[in-house]
């Protein structure tokens, strides 16, 4: 009996240990395609994961499958306007924006706020817990760049009055305020810069080329192609980015990072890519480039290779695979 008494407590004990000893994390935006990406592999990494959506641009469907687990809750709040949560915080990705053109062109007071209220009220967050923050930052704080390809050392060329500032400006506030909070407050914080990334999960209408050329290419319709279709992209595949955001996050290196696929394409062969890889009888058609639509974009990543030892392992074809089966999906149901 009491031999049996000292093994249940043991046993409780070391369950408590292990409960004490699990990493927390908070990701915002949690309910998007990159967050729900990252809730999923923190997930895997063992960690317990708190989700924190307002669901403006987010949907449950892409977290339902972590709902049933323990060591993942859903929180709907709107960081804008605070955040909270209560208990230890080992980590805290802020990941919560509008991201694609049209939705933040649709959204431009909420994506101004979030990219910097938000990142305030989580910056502040981050200290009170005393929490390692990663920031995502964007590729488009370099604006329409004048340098090619981009490295971190390069300031960028933005409008900050044209209708992609309130992103652009706001990611930029991010960085200023993340890297504040660092040097005055000692905060322990990282700075992604994401460059275009797909894979499922991406919105069908966020209106997006990869969403809006799949979508069309399988309905048959023509590919709207902006512009000339000679500006460039350099996409990469989601699975890589969550990898490199999961490097950084675990480094101890707090100046920003690139992280994206350095191989560049014209949205004009991407186009074609696309109606290849569908087997589509779809036509291209040009439209007006939008305002202020960058004409080249391609991270240079020699930083992440050298600090994180991190380089993408998917190139487009292998990527397209899965998206593509994904999006078929979407569009059957
Ligand atoms: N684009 C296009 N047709 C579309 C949607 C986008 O030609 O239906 C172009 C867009 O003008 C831009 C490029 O594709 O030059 C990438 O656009 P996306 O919205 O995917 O990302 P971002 O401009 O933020 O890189």
């Amino acid at each position: 009996m009491i031999f049996g008494l000292t093994l249940k407590k043991l046993v409780l004990q070391h369950q408590f240990i292990k409960y004490m000893s699990k990493k927390r994390i908070l990701i915002t935006g949690g309910a998007g395609f990159l967050g729900s990406h990252l809730c999923d592999r923190f997930i895997q990494e063992g960690m317990e994961v708190i989700c924190m959506d307002n669901l403006l641009t987010g949907s449950l469907q892409n977290i339902e499958h972590l709902m049933p687990l323990k060591e993942f809750e859903f929180h709907f709040n709107d960081v804008s306007q605070f955040a909270h949560v209560s208990g230890p915080l080992d980590y805290i990705l802020h990941f919560a924006s509008p991201a694609s053109p049209i939705e933040y062109l649709k959204m431009p007071i909420e994506t101004l706020k979030v990219g910097s209220l938000g990142t305030l009220n989580l910056l502040g967050l981050a200290k009170s817990k005393n929490a390692r923050i990663l920031v995502a930052s964007t590729s488009e704080i370099y604006g329409d760049p004048l340098e090619h390809p981009q490295n971190e050392d390069y300031w960028g060329n933005v409008n900050p009055v044209g209708p992609r500032g309130v992103y652009d400006e706001a990611k930029r506030f991010m960085e200023a305020m993340t890297m504040a909070y660092h040097t005055f407050h000692q905060v322990d914080t990282r700075i992604v810069r994401i460059f275009n990334t797909y894979g499922p999960r991406m919105r069908l209408h966020d209106g997006r080329a990869l969403p809006a050329f799949i979508g069309q290419a399988l309905r048959g319709e023509d590919l709207t192609v902006f512009g000339d279709g000679t500006q460039t992209r350099s996409f990469c595949y989601v699975e890589d980015q969550v990898e490199g955001i999961f490097r950084l996050l675990m480094s101890d290196y707090h100046l920003p990072v690139n992280i994206g696929n350095p191989e560049e394409i014209t949205i004009t062969e991407f186009a074609e890519e696309i109606i290849n890889l569908t087997g589509s009888g779809s036509k291209i058609i040009y439209q007006p480039l939008p305002i202020d639509d960058p004409m080249q974009r391609r991270p240079d990543i020699s930083k992440a290779k050298e600090l994180l030892e991190w380089e993408p392992r998917y190139n487009r074809a292998q990527g397209l695979k899965p998206t593509l089966e994904y999006f078929k999906q979407v569009i059957s149901n």
